[in-house]
């Protein structure tokens, strides 16, 4: 009773009309929330990223490797949601095609770099772009301060926090192994994991899931010969997409209650046709299922389904999965289920001591570079960025009960320790997923930053589309 009338009485926050934004992160969310608001209103964005070679592409797409493709059609990618045909023009405008194409994540960094370079000339003063790390934002007198690590400060009406996934967690068996940094890689994002190791030497990954498959690719593109093992708990892979499908007939309406069910249903349906028309005819509602699914339900979807959900709804380009394929046959490349037991630092490698699924018997692996590829992580209490833990530490932000990310309320502004939505700072992209769940891919998180956009410039009061 307490709680609720706590919640009666909290101050709302209302959106009052920004004019002047700062974004933490430019990677596809920031950069894309940037150019909403610069299209929708007379504000001024300040768009702030730490690491200058990710301004305007993020992680996923400043990486340069042509191996590295997009996972979902090029005719899927456009960066704004009212405009599906934006980055096919763009491409064909390039002399480039479009249609079912998988094209890589350089040509489309190249895409949003582009994008934002328009905008800058488009824009002038308007839109700023920082080259500076966020290390702390605090509230003060109806604005936000944001504390640089250049020791400066930048005052905003509204901070959104558009950081990304934060780096991959080490496994239980590995945490505080002490293991040394040329063995071990525990972020492979941030370094050149491939640099110094012999062509033959053997490689552990840690994980199967898509971080795995870049990995495996970027050593092999770089000429790794040696034998690669890939091992996770239940061994899945990503599955591939096809050509030549329908397209899926959308499913508008909970096709079942109770999880068991669902599965259920989305097997009967996928005896009539191929399985991922069933898996993207859901798509229009995943987010409408999460929201409606209580605590306990999205914990039990995390611990049973999610492995299986992940990689039958992030499916590899067709050409992706055939290199894959290529490698498993012939026999550079083996994927097993199972779980790390001990690692121990020999003179020339790691011994890995791991127990198959099912099975209890010790299997060793040795391993000159062991890579964790376990995926980004969002439990904000076990991670280091200074940002996180200085807000943490203030109790100006909280995990969401499932530590997927930040906590927020349905209109995007972060929950503090206390409970309370602030007025001034909000989150968006893959933090936010506590929320929404599926807001990882661009169809997804293009539409959550339009809308955001749109609110914090009440452009949907004053004429723009309805949310
Ligand atoms: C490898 C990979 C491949 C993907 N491929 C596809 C795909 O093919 N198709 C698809 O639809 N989706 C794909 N996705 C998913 C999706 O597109 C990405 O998750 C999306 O780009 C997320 O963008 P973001 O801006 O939220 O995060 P990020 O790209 O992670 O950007 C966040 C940025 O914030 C910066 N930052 C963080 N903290 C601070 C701070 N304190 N101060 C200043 N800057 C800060 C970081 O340096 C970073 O550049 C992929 C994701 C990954 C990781």
């Amino acid at each position: 009773m307490r709680m609720i009338e706590a919640q009666l009485h909290s101050p709302r926050p209302r959106f009052r009309t920004a004019t002047r934004v700062a974004i933490v992160g430019a990677g596809f969310s920031g950069t894309m929330l940037a150019l909403n608001l610069l299209e929708q209103a007379d504000v001024e964005v300040l768009l702030i990223e730490r690491d200058r070679h990710r301004m305007g592409a993020g992680v996923a797409y400043s990486s340069s490797e042509s191996a590295h493709l997009l996972n979902v059609r090029a005719g899927n990618m456009s960066a704004f949601p009212d405009r599906p045909d934006h980055f096919c023009d763009w491409l064909s405008a390039r002399g480039l095609g479009c249609d079912a194409a998988f094209v890589t994540r350089a040509t489309y960094g190249r895409y949003l770099r582009e994008t934002l370079a328009g905008a800058m000339e488009r824009y002038g003063r308007r839109l700023k772009l920082v080259d500076d790390e966020v290390l702390d934002i605090e509230e003060r007198g109806g604005q936000v301060t944001l504390g640089l690590v250049n020791g400066g400060l930048i005052e905003a009406d509204r901070a959104v926090l558009a950081i990304g996934n934060l780096p991959p967690h080490d496994p239980p068996a590995i945490a505080g192994a002490h293991l040394p940094s040329h063995r071990y890689i525990g972020d492979p994002w941030a370094s050149s994991f491939e640099e110094g190791l012999a062509k033959d030497a053997p490689v552990l990954v840690i994980g199967t899931g898509l971080t795995a498959v870049d990995v495996i690719l970027r050593l092999v593109t770089h000429g790794h010969e040696g034998p690669i093992t890939a091992l996770s708990r239940r061994g899945l892979r990503p599955h591939r997409h096809v050509d030549g499908l329908p397209r899926p007939k959308p499913v508008l309406a909970k096709p079942a209650p109770e999880l068991s069910e669902l599965v259920r249903w989305a097997q009967t349906e996928a005896r009539g046709q191929d399985w991922r028309l069933v898996v993207d005819s859901i798509r229009p509602i995943t987010q409408m299922m999460w929201a409606s699914a209580d605590a306990a339900k999205r914990a039990r979807f995390l611990r049973h389904l999610r492995p299986f959900w992940d990689v039958h709804r992030h499916r590899l380009a067709p050409e992706v999965a055939d290199r894959i394929d290529a490698l498993v046959a012939s026999g550079q490349l083996n994927f097993h289920a199972g779980k790390i037991a001990k690692v121990t630092v020999e003179p020339d490698a790691l011994a890995v001591s791991w127990f198959p699924r099912g099975g209890d018997a010790a299997v060793v692996t040795r391993a000159v570079r062991m890579i964790n590829c376990t995926g980004p992580q969002g439990d904000l209490l076990r991670s280091t960025d200074p940002l996180v833990k200085r807000m943490l530490g203030a109790k100006r932000i909280r995990p969401d009960a499932l530590r997927l990310g930040l906590d927020i309320d349905r209109d995007g502004h972060v929950i503090d320790a206390r409970g309370l939505p602030s007025e001034h700072i909000l989150a968006i992209g893959p933090m936010t997923r506590g929320d929404l769940w599926e807001v990882v891919a661009v169809p997804d998180i293009r539409i959550q930053v339009s809308a955001l956009a749109r609110r914090l410039v009440n452009a949907h009061w004053t004429g723009g589309e309805g949310l």
